[in-house]
């Protein structure tokens, strides 16, 4: 079979076999995230060809949350330098929640990584600008480099945003007292929930991830989103962060780096070849979605995509091993 019609027909297998799939809960400590239909399920895939694939709700915008933090990452990493970057957010897992103070208190207030909140509000901080304005539309055009079109804020999940993250404002607070936040903590702060609350869909998404599969070059358009030196290392940061505290199960399990997001978009990197994205609101207690985990699991599988083994060699022959990823159970209701 050719390659586009066996992506093809996983894409529609994982889409028909999981949509009924029950379990988890929306993202409720961000009031707007709670009213999304939590029955949307939307699967696409972007080859670096540009050859797109979708499946359901594939062309429905959700928030994009966590998963910005990589865009920001990538921008801040062209910015300043990947060495640079290193010695000024850090690079390791916490193995804690995305916005755990606990975290920050074992590493002497350190973030250790730019995939959780602390981590991504240092990022944001290290992006050189003049104002919040002009930080903000940096971030703005590196999701829109990265999505291949212009993305935009949802005002209605930013005001949500804004007015329950006092968590997250703490934070920033915590990072300038330790010299981990080099601007000021009330802008980056704004700028950071400014960035979770824009919206795409699993096209975007899976064109997102195809880029950084792509070197940096976006399939679809044939810009450069970010330098290609850079994508390794925003790769291995997904393998280690990318979905929490359950980061390493999806490593041991399906074999790619991944990004999630509270949204319930989640996308996976096959580099030279790919990216997976699904989007399903309903989450484990880790904050993963139930459903695109599921999906992304069983086509990784389907197709014998885990960067851990040869290449191509078990294609087809793993259409059993969805079932063995491990769920984290009830919802995100931090
Ligand atoms: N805006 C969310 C927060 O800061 C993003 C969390 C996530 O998706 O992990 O809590």
């Amino acid at each position: 079979m050719a390659d586009h019609d066996r992506i093809a027909s996983a894409v529609a297998a994982a889409w028909s076999q999981n949509r009924d799939v029950t379990g988890g809960a929306n993202a409720d400590y961000i009031p707007a995230l709670a009213t999304v239909d939590p029955d949307l399920f939307g699967i696409s895939v972007v080859t670096v060809t540009g050859d797109t694939i979708n499946a359901g709700d594939a062309n429905t915008e959700f928030a994009i949350e966590s998963i910005s933090k990589v865009f920001t990452m990538a921008r801040a990493m062209d910015e300043i330098g990947s060495d640079a970057f290193h010695s000024q957010v850090g690079t390791d897992p916490t193995g804690l929640p995305f916005n755990s103070v606990m975290a920050l208190a074992l590493h002497g207030d350190k973030p250790m990584s730019a995939l959780v909140n602390a981590g991504a509000m240092s990022s944001v901080s290290l992006i050189p600008a003049d104002s919040t304005e002009d930080r903000w539309a940096k971030i703005l055009a590196v999701q829109s480099a990265f999505a291949g079109r212009t993305i935009a804020l949802s005002e209605t999940i930013n005001q949500s945003e804004q007015t329950t993250n006092a968590h997250n404002r703490g934070i920033a607070w915590l990072l300038k007292a330790a010299g981990y936040l080099y601007d000021d903590p009330v802008g980056v702060c704004d700028v950071y929930t400014r960035q979770c609350s824009t919206l795409i869909t699993t096209a975007d998404l899976a064109t997102m991830g195809a880029t950084l599969a792509n070197d940096g070059v976006n399939p679809l358009t044939g810009a450069r989103a970010v330098h290609g030196e850079n994508v390794p290392h925003i790769l291995a940061e997904m393998t280690m962060e990318g979905l929490y505290e359950a980061s390493g199960d999806w490593a041991y399990t399906v074999g790619l780096p991944g990004k999630s997001g509270v949204g319930g978009g989640l996308m996976a990197v096959v580099p030279g070849r790919l990216a997976i994205a699904a989007f399903s609101p309903p989450l484990d207690s880790h904050g993963n979605s139930v459903r695109a985990q599921l999906a992304i699991t069983q086509i990784a599988a389907t197709l014998g995509l885990s960067l851990y083994r040869k290449p191509h060699e078990a294609d087809g022959q793993n259409a059993g091993r969805e079932s063995s990823i491990r769920l984290a159970t009830a919802g995100r209701q931090k």
